[in-house]
Parts: structure tokens; C-alpha cells; sequence
């Protein structure tokens, strides 16, 4: 079973909580964005052109609530949607070893569908966390967020919280806020970068001090 509950034992020190996000971090929406607006909007994007969060923003014809439509369309097909980087689940059972695994997501999908595409595609996590907006992620106070989107480390990271942002072309990075974070805001290239930052514990070294 993809899902393990495993409370905190007394005496047993409590695990750091990683927040982790779903669309564009594990969840690959992109490869159904870009059929998705070819087919209707006639328009031909490589993921490499999907520089912005808010796609409507890049194709002319297409308006918010299009879009968001868009990706209530998708995941009512989640079983389509594929994972980021095939190692994730793999990666994230290594994690869990020495993490608590919070899925904290504002995916317009419904919990249903989400947590069936968790399941589909052996995600482990402890807790399941379906936000309406973007900025309540905050509230769930993880000690490290791991999320595609630089607002998200933006509204994070002044709360004193690590932040892993995934480098997607539409995460928005502002090079000049991670330089004034102290540390706190890390950009991966990869998934087996995320895998780096988190299991030689250097956030957890960093945040002992
Ligand atoms: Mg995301």
C-alpha cells in the first residue's frame, strides 16, 4: 500500500514534515496542457515555452477560466497523467525513511481523483492536504516545502521555512529572492537533486544550527 500512517512513537523523535506539491512537481500536467491547447486552441507549445504558471498568459485566445478548465478536464482523465520523473516514487520511499511525507496541493482535481493518482502511481506520504489556493499552503506549517511554482517559496520562505522549488520553464525563479533568503529557497534541477538535498539531511543540519 502506497499510503503508510506511521504516527510518531513516544520517545521517537519527530520526523521533519516535507509539503509536497502535486501538479508539476510529481504530477506531469504539462504533456496534457500542451495536447490539450494544440487540439483547441490550435496553438503548438514545447514544454520548454510553457515559461509561465498561468498558460492563458501564452496563448492569446485562451482566458483564466479556460484554462482552469482545462485542468479540471485533466485530472477528470487523471489516469493519464504520468509522473514528473519516473524515479519520484522511489526517491520518495528513501525520503519517508527520515521525512513525514504531507501532499499539500491546491489541484483543482477533486480528493478522489487525486489520491487515486497518488495510489496509481505509488506515491507514499503520510497525509493527504487539498488547499483551495495557492497561498494556503503556508498555513500547513511543513518544516520543507518541495514545490514547481517560486510564489509558493515567495509566501514560504519569509515564514522561515526551507523551500525545494523543482526547476520547471514555468516556475517563475527569482534569482534575486534567493539570494536575500539565507539558504532557505534551493532551486533543483532534477528529482535526484531533490533526492540530494533532502537524505544527506544538509537542510536538517542547517536548520540544527
Ligand atoms: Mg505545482
Amino acid at each position: 500500500m502506497a499510503t503508510k500512517d506511521m504516527p510518531v512513537e513516544a520517545g521517537q523523535e519527530a520526523r521533519k514534515v516535507i509539503a509536497l506539491d502535486v501538479d508539476g512537481t510529481i504530477a506531469d500536467l504539462a504533456t496534457q496542457i500542451i495536447k490539450i491547447v494544440k487540439d483547441r486552441y490550435n496553438v503548438e507549445l514545447t514544454v520548454d515555452q510553457l515559461t509561465k504558471y498561468h498558460v492563458e498568459e501564452l496563448v492569446p485566445s485562451m482566458t483564466r477560466a479556460e484554462f482552469v478548465g482545462i485542468l479540471k478536464e485533466i485530472w477528470d482523465n487523471y489516469k493519464e497523467i504520468g509522473l514528473v520523473d519516473k524515479q519520484i516514487p522511489r526517491i520518495l520511499e528513501d525520503v519517508h525513511k527520515d521525512y513525514e511525507i504531507h501532499v499539500v496541493t491546491a489541484a483543482v482535481g477533486t480528493d478522489d481523483q487525486i489520491r487515486d493518482w497518488l495510489r496509481i502511481n505509488n506515491i507514499t506520504y503520510d497525509k493527504f492536504v487539498h488547499v483551495a489556493h495557492q497561498a494556503d499552503k503556508q498555513k500547513e506549517g511543513a518544516d520543507i516545502y518541495v514545490d514547481d511554482y517560486f510564489e509558493v517559496a515567495k509566501q514560504v520562505a519569509v515564514l522561515d521555512k526551507n523551500v525545494i522549488i523543482i526547476k520547471q520553464p514555468w516556475s517563475e525563479i527569482d534569482e534575486q529572492v534567493i539570494l536575500n533568503s539565507h539558504n532557505k529557497i534551493v532551486v533543483a534541477q532534477s528529482w535526484v537533486e531533490v533526492r540530494e538535498l533532502l537524505l544527506p539531511r544538509l537542510l536538517r543540519r542547517e536548520q540544527a544550527q
